[in-house]
């Protein structure tokens, strides 16, 4: 079966939908193919205690406010799905799920988009399929040789699962922070971080980690130096599960072992820590496989962009994998303006070639919400 749109949006989390927001805005054709059964993207997975380093009104997509949740400053994860499950359809998204991208490859004047369930032949596609489904191990000596559990932080779920157990958490990022926090008082927990942690103050949240992101951004482009952005700041937000931690002396890293063996790890002084589980914190890589028969990633793994537009591939659009593709565009509040540039642009290319007139920013918007919902699956 092969069908023809005139673009395809390559994942149906928040990007994805953003995305589709926009496109649907601008009167372009088109359909969301998400690898997902349910909506929210990798939310869904996250592990119970997740919330937001934002408040509900930071952390909104375009067009429509992500309600507070009730007895929350700071939403969790499965309030996030709520809110996405409501805004594809609210928006008559045309999300197709499961449907899983297997390549993106040149086909003449189209793009042709090779999945599961068929073929969509495009003008462009956006490629945001985000970054939790590629986690990262580092490689550390000695790492197959042990014998307790290994997981990363896309596994992980809960205390629970590790009641009484001698916990090693690697990672000083927010996951490794945040998960570290959650296992303190149920295990014997050592966290480890490659560098002392370095947490944000705490009335920092999510809220100024994107002013600060806006910032540079803004500096960059008027040719202003560098002002540091995010990192500039700190590594962990202190969410009040973090900093109550913190604040009760639980949360001490230890410098980062040399070895592992199979009953723990070995450190640099030579001396073992034994353990029954190992949790690597250390951060996911954008999911980019599907786009590999085009041959566009450079030296670090990134495809070079413009904004969000591949450098070689004008057809092409990368959305919400980091900085790379826009300030903040991985985050709910950073990724509406990514993609609405991405969604001009692709508007602008599909009005030239059919000779339509281009629906620019000027243009009224048809009424989304009297849509009907039309979350459609796979045959
Ligand atoms: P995803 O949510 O990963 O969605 C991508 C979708 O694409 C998924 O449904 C996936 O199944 C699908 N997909 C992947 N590959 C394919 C394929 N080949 N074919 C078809 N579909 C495919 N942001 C905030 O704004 N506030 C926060 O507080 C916050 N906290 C975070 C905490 C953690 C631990 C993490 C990891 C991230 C956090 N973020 C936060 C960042 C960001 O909002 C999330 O990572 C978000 O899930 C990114 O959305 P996305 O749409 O880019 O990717």
């Amino acid at each position: 079966m092969t069908q023809t749109t005139q673009a395809v949006v390559v994942g149906g989390g928040q990007a994805g939908l953003a995305a589709g927001y926009h496109l649907r805005r601008l009167g372009v054709d088109f359909v969301i193919l998400d690898a997902q059964i349910q909506a929210g993207g990798a939310w869904q997975h996250a592990w119970d205690s997740l919330h937001l380093f934002s408040p509900a009104a930071y952390s909104s997509l375009p067009g429509r406010l992500m309600p507070i949740q009730t007895g929350e400053t700071y939403p969790d994860a499965r309030h996030v799905v709520g809110y996405l499950t409501d805004y594809e359809r609210c928006y008559n998204l045309p999300v197709h799920r499961p449907v899983r991208v297997e390549g993106v490859h040149r086909d003449g004047r189209l793009l042709c988009v090779e999945t599961n369930a068929g073929t969509w032949r495009a003008e462009a596609v956006v490629s945001a399929t985000g970054t939790w489904w590629r986690p990262f191990v580092p490689a550390v000596p000695g790492r197959s040789d042990f014998r307790g559990r290994q997981l990363h932080t896309v596994e992980y779920r809960s205390p629970r699962d590790f009641a009484g157990q001698r916990v090693i958490v690697v990672g000083g990022g927010n996951s490794g922070a945040q998960i570290a926090a959650d296992l303190v008082y149920d295990t014997e927990l050592t966290w480890v971080t490659q560098r002392p942690p370095r947490f944000l103050a705490d009335d920092i949240d999510g809220r100024a980690l994107f002013d600060a992101a806006t910032a540079r951004r803004r500096a960059l482009d008027e040719g202003r130096p560098d002002t540091g952005g995010v990192a500039s700041l700190g590594d962990i937000v202190a969410v009040p599960p973090v900093r109550d931690a913190r604040d009760a002396g639980l949360l001490k890293a230890s410098p980062m072992f040399v070895r592992i063996e199979r009953e723990g790890v070995v450190w640099a002084d030579g001396t073992r820590t034994p353990a029954d589980a190992v949790i690597w914190c250390t951060g996911s890589r954008p999911a980019l496989s599907h786009l590999a028969p085009m041959g566009l990633r450079g030296p670090r793994g990134h495809i070079a962009t413009v904004g969000t537009r591949s450098v070689e591939e004008p057809r092409l659009h990368l959305l919400g994998y980091g900085d790379w593709t826009g300030p903040a565009s991985a985050t709910l509040i950073g990724v509406g303006r990514p993609a609405r540039e991405a969604a001009r642009e692709i508007s602008a290319l599909v009005s030239a070639r059919t000779g339509l007139r281009h629906f620019g920013s000027s243009h009224v918007a048809p009424s989304l919400n009297a849509l009907r919902p039309a979350v459609t699956h796979a045959p």
